[in-house]
């Protein structure tokens, strides 16, 4: 089983789901994409991603017109295996065509851009062996997060800060007075400006911290 976090960005709230992993994942259509190929080469038993990128999958998926093999997607900060800011902590990115030829994976890659499902489509000479994309919400890193903030991004804190030690008081994609206070206290101790706000800095600061670290508790809940 896994407990799957969605930020639903219609409704603006955060929805909970337990699934074994051979079911589809929640809002996929057709079954066209299963938790377990979502966690991909993750090891957690807590995934998260929000609403939109389920239903940009689902129209990619069906423009597409055939199965669409998913080597990476989700990964949890502290597992590492991808760069500092990336779209894949957020459960907002997908890296799928590792088992086509180039030339599939170009149909694929255009297909991809052509469409504008995706934010952003990774040019092939970044990634040549595989097709990245992604449902991003602002065109590079992580957007500022703050005291009433909710969803991925969110998630990606408090796993982080959780990781490093600071308590946000569950991780739940909500960012209250906790996850505000221990924001304040991690920048209290990397000499940030203390305004309890995640902005650039802060974001570069933390993810430089715990991405990779490996040591991420999986339990928490
Ligand atoms: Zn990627």
């Amino acid at each position: 089983m896994a407990k799957i976090l969605i930020y639903n960005n219609n409704s603006n709230r955060m929805e909970v789901y337990n699934r074994d992993i051979s079911e589809a994942m929640p809002y996929n259509i057709n079954k066209t994409l299963t938790v377990k190929e979502f966690r991909g080469s993750s090891n957690s038993n807590i995934l998260w991603t929000d609403r939109r990128t389920m239903q940009a999958w689902n129209n990619f998926r069906k423009l597409y017109g055939k199965p669409i093999y998913v080597g990476f997607a989700f990964k949890r900060p502290w597992e590492g295996g991808h760069s500092n800011l990336s779209q894949h902590y957020a459960g907002l990115a997908f890296d799928v065509g590792q088992n086509i030829s180039n030339q599939e994976r170009s149909v694929m890659r255009r297909l991809a851009i052509s469409s504008g499902f995706w934010r952003y489509v990774e040019p092939a000479v970044d990634t040549p062996r595989w097709v990245h994309f992604d449902d991003r919400w602002i065109s590079s890193g992580y957007p500022l997060t703050r005291s009433g903030s909710k969803g991925v991004y969110v998630l990606i804190a408090q796993d982080s800060l959780n990781t490093l030690g600071y308590d946000t008081g569950g991780l739940d994609g909500i960012f209250g007075v906790k996850t505000r206070n221990s924001v304040i206290s991690y920048q209290a101790k990397n000499n940030l400006s203390q305004d309890g706000i995640i902005g650039v800095n802060t974001w570069r600061k933390l993810m430089s911290d715990v991405v990779g670290k490996g040591a991420g508790d999986n339990t928490v809940m």
